[in-house]
């Protein structure tokens, strides 16, 4: 569904997929875990729109339920994998960052594979690139809940996509639990600096869209993360 204008919000399974609508193109924030591809493409189709005007897909870190269709959105698509240039090595390899605790590690790694992103196909784009997609939308380092993670914010929208950066599971903005987090100090930093940025729109990996509530709310969770 379109949350915000030329923004909509597909929910893929476990995991969310954001497609930007627009003129020129159509960009997906993540691809949603594997076998995902189909009810996409469908859903661009149901806009009137082509498989092929999907230019770009960004993926915000390499976990296999935010990568997962990227391979096969890619081939029935011909769009462009971007991605900072960590997480493009993990997308290269079709592997996650280590970020959970003996034996979900194992269990992630054993299950948690996809299929890779062809190298003709990926293209990197550091922390501080802008990308032509929103008015300007720019590439954050985010990390803590992976050591790859980045966050995409069109400041003009005011729309930030979190990926799991921070998450709206419980109906607010919340941080991802501790035990996924790969580095917690580094998460909250991260969490603390995209709060500051005050967007209107926070779509998140998991849990609805959520417009920026009270302010007050916001206050409190910066609070909550600066004392940890
Ligand atoms: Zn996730």
């Amino acid at each position: 569904m379109e949350v915000v204008p030329q923004v909509h919000w597909l929910k893929a399974g476990y995991a969310n997929v954001y497609l930007c609508v627009e003129e020129a193109g159509l960009t997906l924030v993540d691809s949603g875990p594997p076998k995902r591809a189909d009810a996409i493409l469908e859903y661009v189709t149901g806009l009137g729109r082509e498989a092929s005007e999907i230019r770009t897909i960004l993926i915000t870190h390499a976990d296999w339920d935010h990568a997962g269709s990227m391979a096969a959105l890619q081939a029935r698509t011909g769009a462009t994998i971007v991605a900072a240039p960590p997480t493009a090595e993990y997308l290269r390899r079709g592997r996650a960052p280590k970020h959970m605790p003996w034996p979900l590690s194992f269990v992630v790694d054993l299950i948690g594979r996809y299929e890779p992103a062809p190298e003709a196909a990926l293209t990197t784009a550091p922390a501080g690139t802008v990308l032509p997609v929103l008015g300007e939308l720019h590439v954050l380092a985010t990390p803590g809940h992976t050591s790859d993670h980045h966050s995409f914010y069109s400041p003009a929208r005011g729309v930030l996509f979190a990926g799991d950066a921070l998450g709206t599971r419980s109906g607010k903005v919340s941080i991802a639990p501790d035990f996924i987090t790969a580095n917690r100090t580094a998460a909250r930093r991260s969490a603390r600096w995209l709060l500051r940025l005050s967007p209107e729109l926070f779509a998140c990996g998991h849990g609805p869209p959520l417009a920026a509530s009270s302010a007050s709310e916001l206050d409190r969770l910066q609070e909550e993360l600066g004392q940890s």
